[in-house]
């Protein structure tokens, strides 16, 4: 019985020539020629006009949070359901993530429930649109200059995904992109800042070339560079880079397999999860997604340990999702949770399952996957 893992990276056409061309350069370390087109072709796909590349999606959070420059004590919005990244770039610049539970159909922020987390300290929301489908962001943006707080965006998930026909990844003062290997887009591991805030934008590369103002330099406009402000080296080598290029290129290819795989899934599970009762992802009207996950919420933590067993012993791997923050040991140690604790988050840690889903599954595979679901019994 062959393995069909939950995950497997898909390879460009392009990507191995690309990276062979990118390592006989003379110039292999970053702002290259392959990290200037991957730019290109980012600004392509998400509209945003300043976008700097790093090796992560947590780093690329790291330096949108250096760039916000939240003072020590300052409070950040978060929902309790995402990935650690998300919260630690805050408490790197010491600020306090404040724990908001999601919302039981899409299981993004509950976006009635941020106002009672706001207090005289809030700077921020950093919304995560889980799954890529967008969170209410109508009401967060209310929500945000009402209380004259920012936005920041985790897009990890959602590249290439929209709300109400614009640009998720475009809402925030500053937005994250994950290219790890999980990724839609992936380069092993990688990542990217976008912005539309020249200032913000000119600080960003600052902070990102170890606080010089080298970039600056090399375009002539200024005659030497020197250590103008804090930073780090968030910069891609070349032969990351290269990979993204590739990976940007077979975009159309890669997205048009995901949809599909994705909609299979939930066309075929629908009469099963119905009868089952176990809930497949909601999107709401306006939100189109870029089928990054496909999951189902189980009954109950048993029955969501026996499908996994199920399928385990069917040659199939199927995942869980996000031990939520605010109960977790840092969270508690660095964080507070939002008046009314975080149910759903926690509940949903118990009940979710993760199918496979990846460009490069092939149809035979995901019959199989999705007849041994059919077969589950939930008890
Ligand atoms: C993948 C991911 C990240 C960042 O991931 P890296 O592995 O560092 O690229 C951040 N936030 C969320 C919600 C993610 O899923």
């Amino acid at each position: 019985m062959t393995q069909i893992p939950f995950h497997r990276p898909y390879v460009a056409r392009d990507q191995l020539a690309y990276v062979t061309d990118a390592m006989h350069r003379p110039w292999t370390s970053g702002y290259g020629h392959y990290g200037e087109r991957a730019v290109h072709l980012l600004r392509e796909v998400t509209g945003a006009p300043h976008i700097v590349l790093t090796t992560s999606g947590t780093t690329a959070m790291d330096l949108a949070a250096l760039a916000f420059d939240p003072r020590p004590g300052d409070e950040v919005i978060v929902p309790s359901f995402t990935f650690v990244a998300t919260a630690n770039a805050f408490v790197l610049r010491g600020a306090v993530p404040v724990f908001v539970d999601s919302r039981p159909d899409t299981l993004n922020m509950d976006e009635d429930r941020i106002e009672a987390a706001i207090t005289g300290r809030t700077r921020a929301i950093a919304v995560v649109h889980y799954a890529g489908v967008a969170c209410e962001m109508d009401r967060i943006m209310k929500i945000a200059e009402r209380h004259d707080l920012a936005v920041i965006e985790d897009n990890a998930h959602g590249l290439g995904g929209t709300y109400h026909g614009r640009a998720l990844g475009s809402y925030g003062l500053l937005a994250a992109q994950s290219f790890h290997a999980t990724k839609n887009i992936q380069c092993g591991e990688g990542g990217a800042v976008l912005t539309a805030d020249a200032g913000l934008a000119e600080r960003a590369e600052i902070l990102h070339d170890k606080g010089t103002n080298r970039r600056q330099f090399f375009r002539g406009q200024v005659d030497m560079y020197r250590w103008v402000d804090l930073g780090t080296a968030f910069a891609p080598s070349e032969i990351l880079a290269a990979q993204l290029v590739a990976q940007l290129e077979s975009y159309d290819l890669i997205q048009s397999q995901r949809r599909s795989l994705w909609l299979r899934y939930h066309e075929e599970l629908a009469d099963w999860a119905a009868a089952q009762g176990v809930a497949r992802p909601g999107v709401p009207d306006g939100c189109e997604h870029p089928a990054h996950i496909y999951y189902l919420l189980l009954p109950d933590l048993a029955n969501r340990q026996e499908l996994i067993a199920h399928l385990r012993a069917r040659g199939i791997q199927a995942i869980f999702h996000y031990s939520p923050l605010h109960s977790s040991p840092a969270g508690q140690r660095f964080g507070r949770t939002a008046p009314g604790g975080c149910p759903v988050a926690e509940s949903a840690a118990d009940r979710l399952i993760r199918l496979p889903l990846y460009a490069g599954l092939e149809d035979d595979a995901q019959s199989r996957v999705i007849e041994a679901v059919k077969t589950f019994r939930v008890t």
